[in-house]
């Protein structure tokens, strides 16, 4: 840090303005995890290294450039968390929750990589995410959709999302086309990016999802992974869209979708959008069968998703965050009005009701705030309100303005 005093590059201050939409998306996500049983799970921000490193794979992306690793004063190992599931399993296995199965989490939370910041995405971001432990049926990995379909059209956005949807395969088939993928990558090696070539020798499915131009235009004609799914897994992959169908939710195959993580199997989806630029998923996930034995716990199958809060947010329409709630404006119109002041905006508050006490400068200036402020009401206390044990009430939308007694305030109706 130098000179003046600034946010550290990719993380943001939340104002309140900000803070209301993503409350909203946070609720409505809490809302729908409660309806489709899942238990709300936080996990810590840190966890050693090796959480994320054994699980997400050292050639991935978030682990290879993405982490915040660092060491603590005991001389351990600890990385801030890049994403929900790794922790999620953690958790689950660490807390022998294997007789509990089947399990059913929801989560929201910080997480940090190291990335190259721009709209959409930041070094300090927020994830809500769900993951379903237990179960191996497509039927699952339907119920995962509908959840997060459910909540993109509470929060106003499911219009602007796509759901892209492939399959992965199971091990077997996955292993001969990673043959099959390694041949051809083989026989273009020379035009493969250098990460690519890297990938081509740890984890060659990565190559397809690859940015870089290059990697793109080879990626076009590389063999296809629809071609050597046996039969396990094509019926597994028909019964997942037979079940999305079912629902009405729209989807497109998209057989390019791979996804950077490497314990994934079986589906694999985004909800992506064109509204945001070049950030465009907004929801992510898929099944990970593999994961938690990989970790060292139990062979246990996953399913689960993980949306980026700052970019459900943006798309979120504001007039739907925004609650529609009576504002009412207290006033003390001199100063034995203001000492008032604050018992009746304490009562006003007991009712469940909105009401902002403006504390300072002349009745006038305050009338204007209030106004300013949205107020609906105003109640207008001077020295002569008190004594007569009264207040003066305004209505701004009508301009009416009268007098009545305290204990007629207690039940007078403000309404929008
Ligand atoms: P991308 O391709 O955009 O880098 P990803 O595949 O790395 O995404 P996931 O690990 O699947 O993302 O995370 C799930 C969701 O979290 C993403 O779809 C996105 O909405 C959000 N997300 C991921 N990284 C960031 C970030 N750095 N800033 C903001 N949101 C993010
Ligand atoms: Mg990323």
């Amino acid at each position: 840090m130098s000179g003046k005093i600034q946010r550290v590059r990719g993380t943001r201050d939340l104002l309140p303005e900000d803070n209301v939409v993503f409350r909203f998306v946070e609720q409505s996500a809490y809302e729908k995890a409660i309806l489709y049983g899942f238990g709300e799970i936080e996990t810590p921000i840190f966890e050693f290294s090796e959480v994320f490193h054994r699980t997400l794979g050292e050639t991935s992306d978030v682990v290879s450039k993405e982490t915040y690793d660092f060491t603590d004063r005991g001389g351990e190992s600890l990385t801030l968390r890049p994403e929900g599931t790794a922790g999620v399993a953690r958790a689950f296995i660490s807390e022998g929750m294997s007789q509990l199965l089947p399990l059913k989490f929801y989560y929201s939370g910080q997480m940090f990589r190291y990335e190259r910041p721009q709209k959409g995405r930041y070094r300090q971001f927020y994830q809500l995410g769900a993951e379903c432990l237990g179960y191996d049926t497509p039927l699952a990995d339907v119920e995962c959709i509908a959840m997060a379909w459910d909540l993109l059209q509470k929060i106003g956005i499911s219009a602007d999302c796509t759901l892209e949807i492939n399959t992965l395969g199971d091990a077997e088939s996955r292993a001969a086309y990673r043959d099959a993928l390694v041949a051809y990558f083989k026989a273009h090696e020379d035009q493969l990016s250098a990460d690519s070539k890297t990938r081509l020798e740890k984890n060659p499915l990565r190559i397809l999802d690859s940015k870089d131009e290059g990697d793109k235009k080879l990626n076009e004609n590389a063999p296809k992974l629809e071609q050597y799914l046996n039969e396990t897994s094509q019926t597994f992959f028909k019964k997942v869209l037979g079940g999305i169908e079912k629902l009405g939710i729209p989807f497109k195959v998209n057989s390019h979708l791979v996804r950077g993580l490497d314990y994934y199997c079986h589906t694999v989806f985004e909800f992506t959008t064109t509204k945001l630029g070049a950030q465009g998923t907004v929801l992510a996930g898929g099944r990970y069968d593999g994961l938690i034995e990989m970790m060292g716990g139990p062979k246990t199958p996953g399913v689960g998703w993980a949306a980026g809060i700052d970019r459900l947010a943006d798309l979120t329409p504001k007039e739907l965050a925004v609650r529609q709630e009576v504002l009412v404006a207290i006033i003390g119109a001199d100063e034995q009005g203001e000492e008032e002041s604050v018992k009746v905006a304490h009562e006003i508050r007991a009712r469940g009701l909105k009401a902002e006490n403006f504390l300072s400068g002349k009745m006038g200036k305050k009338m204007q705030k209030a106004n300013n402020k949205g107020a609906h009401y105003a109640l207008i206390l001077g020295g002569n309100e008190v004594a007569n044990n009264t207040v003066t009430v305004k209505n701004f939308a009508t301009g009416e303005q009268k007098e009545i007694s305290r204990a007629e305030l207690k039940t007078y109706s403000f309404t929008l």
